[in-house]
């Protein structure tokens, strides 16, 4: 069989973690206890989670022409990632989040940079790369403009658009109705329909978003599972898995990853939720993003 290709269009961020006994004071200055630069970004994560998958993998993405974005080129490019067409910004630096963790809590400042960069036109110039691609996945860390840019051009060449609406906001119906996919967690999802978990069920927040034209609302439940609806459906539930966690981070980027690689072989979404829900909680028993996410191997072995 053809390997199926998928791309993924969003953000590249390199994170700066610094560990301190406690958060400085306004105007103190105090000495940390460790720094660590770790690639993330929600687009460059679910390139990983794809390609550690196995599948060919392309990353559209922007990142500044310094260090930073020379490292996450090359880490993407390490994983079997094309990033022949991430774009190099000659005036903005490389995304970045400033993290400081202290016990118990964090504090997280991020500069987007480079990826508010990647426009429109840099997508409609890549209309062949989305035309040859099997399913396109995105995220809301670029400009919305962007996004819809490159939800039209992948709905004009009949592709299947996954779109992961984090961080989450309110989106357009005109965008919504060209996604076959929408994979909000809970938070986004009440963000997205203006609905509150509170006051309505998950069926009612779900359906209105199939009202708009969506194929398919998936809602990730962190360690409560996962649930889904298509259209003229029943909402299905499973549980996620019992782990040992070590990370949580990246857990929604581990399933969308997946999510994206077991629909391209051909798979139905209740397989594909059903795989996304292993490897997002294999993904969690490893430190970091992109460090934990596992090979098809390792799914293979610790869920057979
Ligand atoms: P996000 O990281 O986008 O907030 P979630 O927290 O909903 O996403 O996690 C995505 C998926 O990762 C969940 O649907 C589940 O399959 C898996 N997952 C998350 N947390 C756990 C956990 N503690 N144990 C097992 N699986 C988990």
């Amino acid at each position: 069989m053809t390997q199926r290709k998928i791309t993924i269009i969003g953000s590249m961020n390199m994170d700066m973690v610094v560990e301190a006994p406690r958060f400085p004071n306004g105007g103190e200055t105090i000495i940390g206890n460790k720094i660590s630069f770790i690639p993330g970004g929600k687009g460059a994560n679910q390139a990983v989670a794809v390609a550690r998958l196995g599948a060919p993998t392309t990353m559209i993405g922007a990142v500044g022409e310094d260090a930073f974005g020379q490292t996450l080129m090359d880490s993407l490019k390490e994983t079997g990632v094309d990033v022949h067409y991430i774009k190099q910004s000659q005036t903005v630096s490389t995304g970045t989040a400033s993290i400081t963790l202290v016990p118990d809590e964090n504090t997280i400042v991020v500069v987007p940079g480079a990826n508010h960069e990647l426009k429109a036109d840099d997508i409609e110039k890549l209309e062949s790369v989305i035309s040859e691609s099997d399913i396109i996945l995105l995220q809301l860390e670029i400009p919305l403009e962007t996004v819809e840019a490159a939800v039209d051009v992948a709905f004009k060449h009949h592709k299947t658009l996954i779109l992961n609406p984090a961080p989450a906001q309110e989106l357009p119906t005109e965008l919504l109705k060209k996604i076959d996919y929408i994979t909000p967690n809970e938070s986004e999802l009440e963000t997205l329909t203006q609905m509150n978990r509170s006051e309505y069920s998950l069926d009612e927040m779900m359906d209105e978003l199939l009202d708009k034209g969506i194929r398919c609302v998936i809602t990730t439940l962190g360690a409560d599972g996962v649930a889904w609806k298509q259209k003229d459906e029943q909402v299905r539930q499973i549980s996620s898995h019992q782990v040992s966690v070590v990370d949580t981070t990246g857990a929604g980027d581990a399933f969308n990853g997946a999510l994206a690689y077991f629909l391209s072989q051909g798979n139905s979404v209740e397989q594909a939720v059903s795989f996304a829900n292993q490897v997002s909680a294999l993904a969690v028993t490893k430190f970091g993003a992109q460090g934990g996410m596992p090979t098809l191997e390792a799914v293979k072995e610790y869920f057979r």
